[in-house]
């Protein structure tokens, strides 16, 4: 995600950020997730009067958007962290032209490059040149969203909620949670992983239309793991690939990089961040523990940097998404042209009663990322609001 992807494809701003909201739909709606696609539709809902609340399984919101504040002398961004597309997206977000979120971001374009592949260290900064990205230079993603996003909704948020089963026969969609807790609404907007609809945590009544479960099940979704490590020396460089440049081009294997996490913050601490998804995320996200997982890590710094690692270790802290029991995976990075169509296919509302909205409903753009799914929500808020109730009903 934050190399090949960056280099593959554009970084435009989402178009989807500036809908001409038609408000023709009053009622209830329910929320299910308080990811960044969940809270951006809390967000618009509340910007238009809508009453609503939503119900998020974990005792945190955020989801795959995560913060450390106490592993370093700078927050840390344990899920999303690379900005992925023009800072300009950052106000799009918030759709209100009276605030500008004042967010000191950075140019991300790492300087020392490396490769490590068949037991040689080579330097690659060339590649340099054909890499730009941004990050935010003092808060995280996880800060955009408590300070701008956050405020206005956060007391609509039901924490540890997971919801388990939809009954949309009647007029009113009835949502339960594990619970046994029972919540009434006119329509519902489904902001889930991809990956819990793929396990059937939820139970839907009716099933949900065969189009719709064809859909569910026709994106991979990968396992992807985040650690972060501090060391006493700074012996690595501000990126660091452990394979040959050309195995990189192969997006569908996923991506393994080292990167010094430091790079650009103001910090003291020498950090070492490793990103991983997709098969080669695996190796890690499958060990058994945590400790299994640094021995492993430090095992190849040290046999590539003679022993270093080992010695100026100090401290780490390992993020594995696969293992969180409300998210289960990475997201989505391989996309055949059937798994395009399941994507246009899971946006799609069920008897305007069901919306959904998350980085799986990424449109024509193939990118699971922070920006995506705040736009994915943009555009099931954008259609949930346009079809009056009356309508709806009995269809
Ligand atoms: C390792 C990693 C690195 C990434 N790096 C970047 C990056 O640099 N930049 C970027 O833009 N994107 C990045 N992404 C992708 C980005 O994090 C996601 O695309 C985005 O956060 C997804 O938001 P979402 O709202 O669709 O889903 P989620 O964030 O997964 O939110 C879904 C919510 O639903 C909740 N939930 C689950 N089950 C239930 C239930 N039964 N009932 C109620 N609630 C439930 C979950 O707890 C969660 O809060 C990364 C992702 C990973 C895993």
């Amino acid at each position: 995600m934050p190399f090949i992807s960056s280099i593959l494809k554009s970084c435009s701003v989402h178009d989807d950020l500036r809908p001409d909201f038609e408000l023709n739909f009053k009622g209830k709606v329910l929320i299910i997730g308080a990811g960044a696609a969940g809270l951006t539709a809390g967000y618009l809902l509340n910007r238009f009067g809508i009453d609503f609340k939503i119900l998020e399984a974990a005792s945190v919101f955020g989801g795959r958007v995560k913060r450390t504040d106490n592993f370093a002398d700078f927050p840390i961004d344990l899920g999303a962290e690379w900005i992925h597309e023009d800072p300009a997206v950052l106000a799009k977000l918030l759709h209100d032209p009276q605030r500008k979120p004042e967010i000191e971001v950075i140019t991300y374009n790492p300087k020392t490059i490396y490769t490590y592949h068949e037991r040689k260290l080579k330097k690659q900064n060339w590649a340099s040149k054909f890499y730009s990205e941004h990050k935010f230079k003092n808060t995280t993603w996880y800060g955009f969203f408590e300070k701008n996003i956050v405020p206005n909704i956060g007391d609509r948020i039901v924490f540890n909620s997971p919801v388990s089963e939809i009954d949309y026969s009647g007029a009113k969609v009835t949502v339960k949670n594990t619970e046994g807790a029972v919540f009434e609404a006119d329509r519902v907007l489904l902001a889930l992983p991809l990956k819990i609809l793929q396990n059937e945590s939820v139970t839907f009544i009716p099933e949900l239309p065969a189009e719709k479960t064809d859909a569910i099940k026709g994106i991979d979704v990968p396992d992807g793991i985040k650690v972060f490590i501090e060391f006493s020396e700074k012996f690595y460089p501000d990126m660091l690939f452990t394979e040959s440049l050309s195995s990189l081009l192969d997006e569908s294997a996923g991506e393994r990089l080292y990167y010094d996490a430091a790079y650009g913050k103001n910090s003291k601490r020498n950090i070492l961040g490793l990103f991983s998804v997709g098969k080669k995320a695996s190796a890690y996200t499958k060990l058994a523990t945590d400790q299994e997982v640094i021995a492993k890590i430090l095992g190849e710094l040290d046999e590539i940097y003679a022993g270093r690692a080992g010695r100026t270790y100090i401290k780490h802290i390992v993020q594995n998404w696969s293992k969180e029991p409300y998210i289960q995976g990475a997201y989505g990075i391989d996309f055949p042209e059937s798994a395009n169509k399941s994507a246009a296919q899971l946006s799609r509302p069920v008897m305007n009663k069901l919306y959904f909205a998350g980085d799986a409903m990424i449109g024509e753009d193939r990118v699971s990322t922070v920006p995506g799914a705040a736009a994915s929500a943009y555009r099931a808020i954008n259609a949930l609001l346009k079809v009056p109730l009356q309508s709806a009903q009995g269809k």
